[in-house]
């Protein structure tokens, strides 16, 4: 099956930053084949599909390597707390009140969002058997999408908090869940045509004990898979792992053999210098959260520095309770202004950068850059298109500027991925958009009462 894209404006993100004019791509099957010129690729190829490009941006799909899938039905009920309250007066005992049917929903309702703004690909940190796992697994089948999914492992509570802050759902031997990662890297990597991807998630630094970091390392080189955690995310973390171990977070990391390539930390607020030295002479990459961090009052990470160093940063708009929405254009805007504001330098994080971490280096974090993260021949066709004809997007001088301080999800027009047309028009091809509306709104609310906490207006 051939597919063609005629006359859009094409932001690559190749290794030149090439940006074509009224240019072609095609699609064979899920990769894509050939970029250039439209009246020559049209008079090469014999196309069954053509899709007309004109007043549109189209590149690739975006990557959010930092996103907790069914927190978007706890949209709402978050407060304005800051890490550790809301960890344990909402995320918990909402997250223990969710049945795997209402994981389903609300993965369903998180994928519908994810794709109406963008993203073809995600990295989720945590999820747990009782929670919906294997539901949610073939949610991300059906609804298209590409994604990486974490089963979370945990050897203690975390954070310093005691075991009984800890709600029920979350208790489980450490052992035996890593024999279930296991099998469930077995049971669902590579499948959905390769579209998911079997991680391990030891939820938080403070949580991970010796054994259990070392296991989980030779786990994920053993079956060439990734680890995921949340790192220095607040002072009370980062603060804890000095008290607890006498080291710095990194240093404890790499203790635990939890510092190397295969491993992305997430958030990374909670750095000193020697840290981020320990950091950029690992390998191991970073996901950063700004509106996450801004919104649970955790700080703002070094990421100029990091960038000075080297380090690859992916981002992340974790989820709806941290954030509010899963926008990576919003994330993208975010994160460059917040750095620029923050070191007083223009240049600390520019939009091309900005778009180099939604895209490019978002792909680097996943170890995936060999297949996603580019428009390029062989490479996997995850591609968006973005409708240039609204007022807040012209004129049409600097197409990145544009993208990333102009544009939101919602101009996003459609969606490919592994070649296969996800939405079109804005009408999500793989989804009932009005019945998960509804459902989630139900479900929601119910899940708010079983979990004890007031519907606030
Ligand atoms: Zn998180």
């Amino acid at each position: 099956l051939i597919t063609l894209i005629e006359n859009g404006l094409i932001i690559t993100m190749d290794p030149e930053r090439r940006i074509i004019e009224g240019g072609a791509i095609v699609i064979q099957d899920d990769r894509i084949l050939e970029i250039g010129e439209t009246s020559r690729l049209k008079a090469t190829y014999k196309a069954s599909r053509i899709i007309n490009g004109a007043n549109q941006m189209v590149l690739p799909g975006l990557i959010d390597a930092h996103a907790h899938l069914t927190e978007a039905i706890h949209r709402g009920c978050e407060g304005d707390l800051s890490l550790v309250p809301w960890l344990t007066r909402r995320a918990w005992p909402l997250g223990d009140a969710l049945t795997q049917e209402d994981a389903r929903v609300a993965a369903t309702l998180c994928c519908l969002e994810m794709i109406k703004s963008g993203t073809t690909c995600f990295v989720e940190p945590m999820l747990y058997s009782k929670r919906g796992f294997n539901q949610i697994a073939r949610v991300i089948e059906d609804a298209g999408l590409r994604g990486i999914l974490s089963r979370a492992l945990m050897g203690k509570v975390g954070y310093g908090l005691e075991e009984k802050a800890l709600s029920r759902g979350l208790k489980d031997d450490w052992r035996s869940v890593l024999d279930e990662a296991v099998d469930l890297i077995e049971e669902w990597e590579g499948r959905a045509q390769g579209r998911i991807n079997v991680w391990l998630g030891p939820r938080v630094t403070s949580a991970c004990t010796e054994e259990l970091g070392k296991q989980a390392s030779h786990i994920a080189a053993k079956y060439h898979t990734g680890i995921t955690l949340h790192v220095a995310e607040c002072e009370e973390d980062t603060a804890h792992i000095r008290a607890e171990h006498g080291m710095s977070p990194l240093e404890f990391l790499q203790k635990i053999d939890l510092l190397n390539k295969n491993v992305l930390l997430c958030h990374a607020v909670w750095l000193d210098t020697p840290d981020i030295e320990l950091l950029a002479g690992s390998q191991a990459k970073v996901v950063h959260c700004p509106s996450s961090n801004l919104k649970l009052a955790s700080g703002v990470a070094r990421i100029s520095d990091m960038l000075r160093k080297g380090v690859t940063i992916a981002l992340g708009c974790d989820g709806a309770m941290a954030n509010g929405c899963y926008d990576m254009f919003r994330e993208m805007k975010l994160a460059s202004l917040l750095h620029k504001g923050v070191t007083r330098d223009p240049l600390s994080l520019t939009a091309e950068r900005a778009l180099e971490m939604a895209t490019i280096n978002g792909a680097r974090a996943l170890s995936m850059v060999d297949t996603i993260g580019s428009i390029e021949t062989g490479k996997k066709a995850d591609l968006i298109m973005v409708n240039l004809r609204q007022p807040h997007l012209a004129p049409l001088i600097n197409p990145i500027a544009n993208l990333v301080y102009s544009a939101t999800g919602s101009d996003v027009n459609t969606v490919i991925i592994n070649g296969n047309i996800i939405m079109q028009d804005r009408r999500v091809l793989t989804l009932d958009e009005d019945a998960i509306l509804k459902e989630a709104q139900e479900r929601a609310e119910k899940i708010m009462e079983r979990a004890g906490l007031e519907r606030r207006h």
